[in-house]
């Protein structure tokens, strides 16, 4: 039997050449990209190709990597987490949520992952495989297929909570898009850093979906050599790190990958990171009770984030280019991680603040769907 093609694995260049090689005209190619990136479901949808094409087109290429296996909906506040299937049977969990300023995805770079940070249930069953570029792809891509039409797969509608106050994302008939991706899923981003890449400039590409890099956020933790190709590749995206705790000991019982690189070569890849592409830098700090959670840990960090040349001026706002986002911790009562007490989060917070550093406490959506950051795996995996 014929490999079946899928198309949005492909760069526009090289879908360009795959066009030739039907003996096509290479325009074909951005008609195509163009369908595709914006969410047609058929080859009869894209009526500006011939009929004979359309045929051609469903003899040998899919339009889909994933299918919608289910979809739970948070009945706190409407968040959505979708459960997907890859063609080869493995699951892949995106987050669809509803800011005031519009809707946001949160998408698996992985099918599992081989991290192992000792609080996350995501790598828990190591890595199964790296997604591909059209399986990143697809989860935005089906899902917005969904937000435009306003219900989704199973017929439910949308947006009901009323959290979308001003929707500055849609198309030109003026259906909603969603206007904001965080790579926040299952999986380390740069540890498939190619089809991440091939995603993030497919979906930005003008000839396709056009989605702002701005409104695109990649979390690490802490691979440096993706950190650096992605401030070449993709300096406008925002980069967010995982880091967690103030030092190595504490980062390094908490996760491996700090081994590799120590808490002082990120900050310092961090500052220059800032410098260069003139974006602030983000640094998730997830606080696990009794652990990492100690006013101590916050002046240490405050201590590591101050600016270089604040010695210099004491008494000037320390690092304006950083960034901390408290992540109080997500039980996985499997794992025996459990978050601080309100009053300790407020009081590290208040720490930081007072210590100059640009502070925020994430929100938690979806907490009654298992839909919070390191939670998402499957139950369908749970079995195997
Ligand atoms: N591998 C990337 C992308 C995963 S993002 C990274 O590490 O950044 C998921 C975020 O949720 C990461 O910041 C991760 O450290 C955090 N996280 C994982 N498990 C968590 C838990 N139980 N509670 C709070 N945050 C958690």
């Amino acid at each position: 039997m014929e490999k079946l093609e899928i198309l949005k694995d492909k760069p526009l260049e090289e879908l360009t050449e795959f066009f030739v090689s039907l003996g096509e005209k290479p325009y074909r190619a951005k008609q195509v990209f163009k369908w595709l990136m914006n969410g047609a479901r058929t080859w009869d949808e894209m009526t500006d190709l011939s009929l004979g094409l359309r045929a051609k087109l469903a003899g040998t290429c899919v339009i889909d990597s994933l299918s919608v296996a289910d979809i739970a909906v948070s009945e706190i506040d409407g968040t959505r987490k979708y459960l997907f299937e890859t063609r080869d049977g493995l699951y892949v969990e995106a987050v669809l949520m509803e800011y005031y300023y519009g809707w946001s995805l949160c998408i698996s770079s992985q099918a599992g992952c081989r991290m192992g940070c000792r609080f996350c249930a995501s790598g828990r069953h190591g890595l199964q495989r790296n997604l591909t570029p059209a399986e990143i792809a697809d989860q935005y891509i089906i899902c917005e297929r969904d937000v435009r039409n306003g219900a989704d797969a199973f017929g439910r509608p949308l947006g009901e909570s009323g959290r979308v106050r001003y929707v500055k994302h849609t198309d030109d008939e003026g259906k909603s898009r969603i206007g904001h991706i965080v790579m926040m899923g299952v999986g380390e981003p740069f540890d498939n850093y190619e089809n991440v890449m091939t995603f993030l400039k497919n979906i930005t590409a003008p000839e396709g979906r056009n989605l702002g890099r701005r409104q695109i956020t990649v979390s690490t933790c802490g691979l440096t050599s993706g950190m650096r190709r992605f401030m070449t590749d993709l300096p406008q995206a925002n980069l967010s790190l995982s880091l967690h705790a103030p030092n190595d000991e504490i980062r390094n019982a908490l996760m491996p990958v700090g081994a590799r690189h120590g808490v002082r070569e990120l900050i310092a890849f961090a500052r220059e990171y800032a410098r260069v592409t003139g974006r602030r830098f983000t640094f998730e700090y997830a606080l696990f009770d009794g652990v990492n959670d100690d006013l101590r840990c916050a002046d240490e960090l405050a201590d590591l984030l101050a600016s270089e040349d604040s010695s210099a001026n004491a008494g000037s706002s320390a690092a304006p280019e950083f960034h901390v986002n408290l992540i109080p911790a997500n039980a996985v009562p499997e794992l025996g991680y459990a978050p601080p007490p309100r009053a300790r989060v407020t009081a590290f917070a208040e720490r930081l603040l007072s210590r100059g550093i640009r502070t925020t406490t994430r929100r938690e959506l979806g907490s009654d769907i298992a839909a919070a950051c390191g939670q998402l795996r499957s139950e369908k995996m749970e079995t195997f």
